[in-house]
């Protein structure tokens, strides 16, 4: 390394670079500040909560507005003297914030903006179990397609997609290594997607999908205090994710969670992944629909609303008890002490929700003194589509500056 000439003896020289890329994170910083607050703050708030001067703040503020994130409201005047405080806010539909998902009976898209809202959404139904993975990126790709379109017309721009599927995927770029229930892998699903949809100037990534539910589920109990849960999400087949302080643990290669392939019986019936005995088998959608002698294309509703009570009430409580055996392993092993029930099982928590209960009591170590609290998820109605849509706007904030380029160059 080469001392810059003009620098004083023992400290490094400042560089253009470096300053600019100081820039870069103040930019996030500050748009981290008015995405993240309940009340609106003005650039003296942020100011103060950060450390950086009113001046800085006011320039990256400006940037930040012309560029399209963040807008003004109406000036509110503070018991101090002085001017005006200008509260900011993410600015409403100025960009396009994608989740998609394929599933093994629906795939989907969810869009938001800055603030959070829903601008548009297409969920389709479908039977995608031992599929190829083309014709499905095909039919996503066509919803995408027909969600986007009016936005697009509006002129509002796309920051990125996020793909939730239901298997292990280590990479944000994929590839996808395996999804037992939908029959793939290991396949390049963000290549297909990308030229499915071309896509080929917007950023496509992809994740499990427990873990994109996780996160729209984490954003909500954040409020609430609750930062450590585990994230059980209830579907075909089953999957899970450990949040620990706000954040998803992904494990060493991203593949953490995996409860739904945790064992239950070693002589139980094959799983998908190709193992006797899994939790799927006992607990997953079509193990409590055949239990409670159902069509497996019936949606979930059909346990609550069918005439046989005896059996689905029966089959409920049998899925309740393997899930729950399931949840105290996974207790006992990791110490968190609330788990949520996300997917079909946050409308069935109730009914499965007593032997869940029974089990972590007579299992989990630490439950006489630390009581583990179960409850359904906040963020129902296809929450890795939230979640991946999240995703997109946390890249943003973390990185304002490529967007700003983009829009302002
Ligand atoms: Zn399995």
């Amino acid at each position: 390394m080469t001392e810059h000439p003009s620098a004083p003896a023992g400290r490094s020289p400042i560089t253009p670079a470096r300053q600019a890329s100081l820039r870069e994170h103040n930019l996030g910083m500050v748009l981290d500040q008015i995405v993240n607050v309940v009340n609106p703050p003005s650039r003296a708030d942020i100011a103060a909560s950060t450390g950086l001067t009113r001046a800085t703040v006011s320039a990256l503020a400006d940037r930040l507005i012309a560029g399209g994130l963040i807008t003004e409201l109406a000036p509110v005047s503070s018991q101090r003297a002085g001017r005006p405080a200008v509260p900011l806010v993410p600015a409403p539909r100025s960009l396009m914030a994608i989740g998609l998902e394929v599933n093994v009976d629906y795939l989907g898209v969810r869009i938001i903006d800055l603030t959070g809202a829903v601008l548009a959404e297409q969920v389709v139904t479908g039977n995608f179990r031992a599929t190829r993975p083309e014709p499905v990126m095909a039919t996503l790709a066509a919803v995408f397609a027909d969600t986007v379109a009016p936005l697009t017309a509006e002129g509002i721009p796309l920051a990125g997609c996020y793909l939730a599927l239901p298997g292990l995927v280590d990479r944000k770029t994929g590839p996808l290594r395996l999804a037992p229930n939908l029959g793939w892998g290991p396949v390049d699903v963000v290549a297909l997607l990308t030229e499915a949809t071309g896509l080929t100037d917007t950023p496509v990534w992809m994740a499990n999908e427990a873990t994109l539910a996780a996160r729209a589920e984490a954003e909500m109990l954040r409020p609430l205090g609750v930062h450590s849960f585990f994230y059980v999400s209830g579907e075909i087949g089953i999957g899970g994710a450990i949040v620990n302080d706000g954040a998803v643990m992904p494990g060493r290669h991203g593949w953490s969670g995996e409860i739904g392939h945790t064992l239950i019986d070693p002589l139980g019936p094959l799983c998908g992944c190709g193992a006797l005995g899994c939790l799927e088998q006992y607990a997953g959608k079509d193990a409590l629909m055949r239990a409670a002698g159902l069509d497996l294309a019936l949606p979930v509703d059909a346990l609550l609303t069918t005439s046989d009570r005896g059996r689905t009430v029966l089959a409920l409580a049998a899925g309740g008890r393997a899930l729950g055996t399931a949840l105290s392993n996974t207790i006992n092993l990791i110490d968190v002490d609330t788990v949520v029930l996300g997917g079909i099982y946050a409308p069935l928590a109730p009914y499965l929700l007593p032997e869940i209960q029974q089990e972590i009591s007579a299992r989990v170590l630490f439950h006489p003194w630390s009581p583990v609290t179960v409850q359904a998820a906040q963020a129902t109605d296809y929450a890795a589509l939230t979640g991946g849509a999240m995703t997109v706007l946390g890249e943003i904030v973390r990185d304002p500056s490529s967007w700003t380029q983009r829009i302002l160059g």
